[in-house]
């Protein structure tokens, strides 16, 4: 038989035990996914108006909205949920992302809310279904996030997923994908030294949109099939920046456009050269 001494131990150390696990909580490297305390006072705002129906917008901090705000349309993560359970939640952080990361950078924004939800409890059957998700809508093309099958590849790569669970369709994609860049047609950005840094456009060739092109990785862009001879290059809403060692970003220009004509040989591998002198943009397309 306990004495009371010993109940009241014990008590004690139940309270003590509840009370640790309380304060060790949110330091757990695997609690749900929370922005972090950076980004806690941002206001997310269900309206699907100002979304346009697609699901998420986030607008960057200004002198009279300090903190940046999200807006999140419910309805359309509900028909997301309802066929991808979990699947929404991959926008929210999404967007998030570009405010963390002050960039409009489509591919950098999915890449930042993967990592931040392969590190959190339950983020991995959120990334599982997004990929799922985007693989439903594998052929679906906008320039600033590219296909379906790329947002996929791009989430499951970032988020850690390991190639051995990927579903079939998307180890197809990266093969056809390593194939093109090997044999087809590829274009890398060059921009010249100097203090601009960053570059991001859409790249579009015989008017024919091809997608978003940044030096931020070092990965080339895969032409469509041209055929030989010359060929029209543009380059439509480009921003321009400095980017400091630590990240932070200073905006030098943005929505320039240029053109330029290229013919189209047996090499393989093309550059496309950048120089800005504070007024004009200026491309040209060179064999590498
Ligand atoms: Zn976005």
């Amino acid at each position: 038989m306990r004495t009371l001494a010993r109940i009241l131990h014990d008590g004690y150390r139940h309270a003590i035990s509840a009370a640790m696990l309380i304060s060790l909580f949110p330091l757990c490297a695997s609690a749900q996914w929370a922005p972090p305390s950076s980004l806690r006072k941002v206001r997310v705002r269900d309206d699907c108006a100002r979304t346009r129906h697609g699901i998420g917008l986030s607008v960057q901090p200004s002198p009279i909205l300090p903190n940046g705000e999200i807006f999140f349309c419910q309805d359309r993560a509900r028909a997301i949920d309802a066929v991808r359970p979990g699947a929404s939640k991959f926008f929210l952080v999404h967007e998030y992302g570009h405010l963390a990361l002050h960039t409009r950078d489509e591919a950098e924004a999915d890449e930042w809310a993967a990592r931040q939800l392969a590190a959190a409890a339950g983020g991995k059957q959120i990334l599982e279904a997004v990929v799922l998700h985007f693989l439903d809508e594998a052929t679906r093309f906008d320039p600033l996030y590219g296909s379906g099958l790329d947002r996929a590849l791009r989430i499951a790569r970032a988020g850690g997923i390991p190639e051995t669970v990927w579903p079939p369709r998307l180890r197809g994609y990266e093969q056809t994908r390593a194939a093109a860049v090997a044999q087809g047609v590829t274009i890398r950005l060059r921009l010249a030294p100097g203090y601009t840094n960053r570059a991001e456009m859409i790249v579009s060739v015989d008017n024919q949109v091809i997608g978003f092109l940044t030096n931020r990785l070092d990965e080339p862009m895969v032409l469509p099939r041209f055929g030989a001879g010359l060929h029209r290059l543009n380059v439509s809403d480009v921003w321009l920046f400095h980017i400091e060692e630590d990240g932070k970003r200073f905006e030098i220009a943005r929505r320039l456009y240029a053109e330029t004509e290229f013919r189209l040989t047996a090499i393989r591998q093309l550059a496309l050269d950048l120089g800005y002198d504070r007024e004009n943009l200026t491309i040209a397309v060179k064999a590498l």
